[in-house]
């Protein structure tokens, strides 16, 4: 006779310590690991500052971190209720002895299928009805930094990761078992990412977007122009601005002035005695 399957507080309390801390330790470890990175390599970070002579205050980074506590709390409880769905059968997953092809093809469709969800959510959250209540608050940050990744409302939150059971109560229904690697790549790879795209300095090497084999995966300056300017909405790829007409008609050459631009004289050297 097989164990009675755990309830759902017992599944709540078993993991909840856990569940949060792994959401909140990839914020801090993605947002942490580039603010270090961006200060030791301050010379390169000051030569690709986007939007030179805005600074980000410290009330910014405040905002930032506190909701982005918030945002952490609301995507924790996702986490559970998506383990709950899985204990209930509701959503299909194997944690372990997936084939590697097909974590890589899961992988990929999952963030496919987000970049659709975000650019979509994101342009409904910009319409004037909306904005106030969902969005204005990322908004805030004119001049983004790593810590802006999670600063949302409690509601944009919700929205940003409905997309996780949304997307694996569709698979399940379609009798695709989701691999967990493949949900843990596309975690890690979705939190890298944004805070890539708010670093508030170009990480992408010049001619990026003049390549047409890299020219669709989208840089930090095609989100960093959203914050500053409005245009693209897109998140990993620039496919739905460019179909939609939605993309910033500067992007590019701001793009390439940020890459090609000569270190100033005073940051290249100490002047001489
Ligand atoms: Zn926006
Ligand atoms: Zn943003």
């Amino acid at each position: 006779m097989s164990a009675p399957a755990p309830s759902v507080i017992d599944l709540v309390t078993q993991h909840m310590t856990r569940v949060l801390y792994f959401d909140l330790s990839r914020y801090l470890i993605a947002a942490g690991a580039l603010t270090l990175l961006l200060l030791v390599f301050r010379g390169f970070a000051e030569n690709r500052k986007i939007q030179r002579g805005r600074r980000p205050t410290r009330a910014d980074y405040t905002r930032e971190l506190l909701s982005s506590m918030r945002t952490v709390g609301v995507y924790a409880v996702v986490t559970l209720a998506i383990l709950a769905g899985r204990q209930s059968g509701l959503i299909l997953l194997t944690i372990r002895d997936a084939a590697l092809w097909t974590i890589i093809w899961q992988f990929a469709l999952m963030v496919i299928a987000h970049d659709a969800w975000f650019y979509w959510a994101h342009r409904a959250m910009h319409h004037k009805r909306l904005f106030r209540a969902t969005h204005l608050h990322h908004h805030k940050s004119r001049t983004p930094t790593p810590w802006t990744a999670y600063s949302f409302t409690m509601t944009e939150a919700v929205i940003e990761v409905a997309f996780v059971p949304v997307f694996l109560l569709v698979t399940s229904q379609l009798g695709i078992a989701y691999a967990g690697y493949a949900i843990l790549f596309f975690i890690w790879h979705q939190m890298i990412r944004n805070v890539m795209a708010h670093a508030g300095s170009e990480l992408f090497p010049a001619g990026w977007v003049d390549n047409p084999w890299t020219s669709w995966i989208a840089t930090t300056t095609h989100h960093d122009l959203h914050h500053s300017s409005g245009h693209n909405f897109g998140f990993y790829f620039t496919f739905w601005d460019r179909w939609m007409g939605t993309e910033h008609p500067r992007y590019r050459e701001t793009f390439r002035e940020v890459t090609t631009r000569s270190r100033a004289p005073e940051a290249v050297a100490e002047p001489a005695e």
